[in-house]
């Protein structure tokens, strides 16, 4: 190996590792009285979920409760230790959307110790599925992908075996399905924002007078977050993702306090970013289209994926799953734009490119 591709392999491990340094376990004060806690998850593509603490009062306030598996609670507990504090001082939950790594650690806390849990009521049909526990986020995928001409992923999704159960079991229904708008804590007003796309009943936390936002899967500093992956998904979950992001460029510039990734940056500069990023994948889609490709599945064979530019044959079952969808839901756009067409007359969805 050459020098310089040594110094570049380095340059790269170390890029990796610094990308990683915000899944450091314990708590990481981000202004005085609001803490980040990274806690881990049971399979690690996303690394860490971050559950933020706000001391209010006498008690705490947490954005988020995490993925309920053992060593997260364990660790919770520890960091909180080290704030002085304990699960009892929890007070409220304030959860930003129905996905399992940030829902279901707040049931069992509120099993534990009696804490307040809130979710937006934009999430009541998918936890509604979810409590009936046959099928989790995954419910209407299956039939989705048939429609996108997609069968033999689910058919490969079908034959995978997954136990649920663990994960169902914690789904139950939030003490308050908050509404967009104010919530009052003791020392601290936060707004709620409605911000489909991730998933439709996501809420931001925004605290004006502290210039925070606690921003969920919403605006994400490393990765685009995954689009209408839930039960109850709607028919435009990308249109509504650009307009969430439009929604977050209305309000106060911010500090960007996100789920997955490092805290710090300006909500701003990266919904800029993501708009981008959509703006340029739209545009690659439509050539795709332009191209020949008729199919979700086909346009997603042409696409890059990742960081790294994957080809759709080097993602993994779950993951192809997510382009297929991902795919449909820019050339949805693009229909809603004028720039295709889509026709499903025949039960297969086909999109072709308008003049
Ligand atoms: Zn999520």
């Amino acid at each position: 190996m050459s020098r310089a591709a040594m110094s570049e392999d380095e340059a790269a491990q170390q890029a990796a590792v610094s990308r990683d340094a915000w899944t450091q376990p314990g708590p990481q004060t981000v202004v005085a009285g609001v803490h980040r806690i990274p806690l881990p998850l049971p399979m690690d593509g996303l690394r860490a979920v971050n559950v933020y603490v706000i001391e209010d009062g006498d008690g705490l306030v947490l954005i988020d409760g995490g993925w309920a598996i053992d060593v997260s609670r364990e660790l919770l507990e520890r960091s909180l230790a080290t704030l002085g504090h304990d699960l009892r001082d929890i007070r409220r939950i304030l959860v930003t959307h129905v996905h399992r790594d940030h829902y279901t650690q707040a049931v069992a806390i509120r099993r534990a110790v009696g804490a307040q849990v809130a979710l937006g009521v934009g999430e009541q049909d998918s936890m509604r599925e979810l409590m009936t526990g046959r099928s989790g986020m995954l419910a209407s995928q299956p039939a989705r992908l048939r429609r996108l001409g997609a069968g033999s992923i689910a058919d490969e999704l079908a034959a995978v075996p997954v136990d649920l159960a663990d994960t169902l079991a914690y789904y139950e229904d939030p003490d308050v399905w908050l509404e967009p708008g104010r919530v009052e804590l003791d020392t601290f007003a936060l707004d709620a924002v409605h911000t489909p796309g991730h998933t439709r009943g996501h809420l931001v936390f925004h605290a004006a007078d502290r210039g925070l936002l606690f921003a969920g899967d919403h605006v994400l500093p490393h990765i685009t977050p995954s689009i209408g992956f839930e039960p109850d998904r709607p028919p435009f979950p990308l249109r509504d993702y650009l307009a969430s992001l439009e929604r977050v460029l209305a309000l106060p510039d911010a500090m960007l306090l996100p789920a997955h990734g490092p805290s710090g940056g300006s909500t701003h500069a990266r919904a800029h970013e993501l708009i981008a990023h959509h703006e340029q994948r739209l545009t690659d889609t439509l050539a795709a289209l332009v191209s020949g490709a008729g199919l979700a599945p086909e346009v997603a064979r042409i696409l890059r994926w990742t960081r790294r530019g994957r080809s759709f044959t080097e993602l993994g079952l779950f993951d192809q799953m997510l382009a297929v969808l991902e795919t449909a839901a820019h050339l949805d756009v693009l229909v809603l734009r004028g720039d295709a067409a889509r026709d499903d007359a025949s039960g297969t969805v086909t999109y072709a490119a308008l003049a």
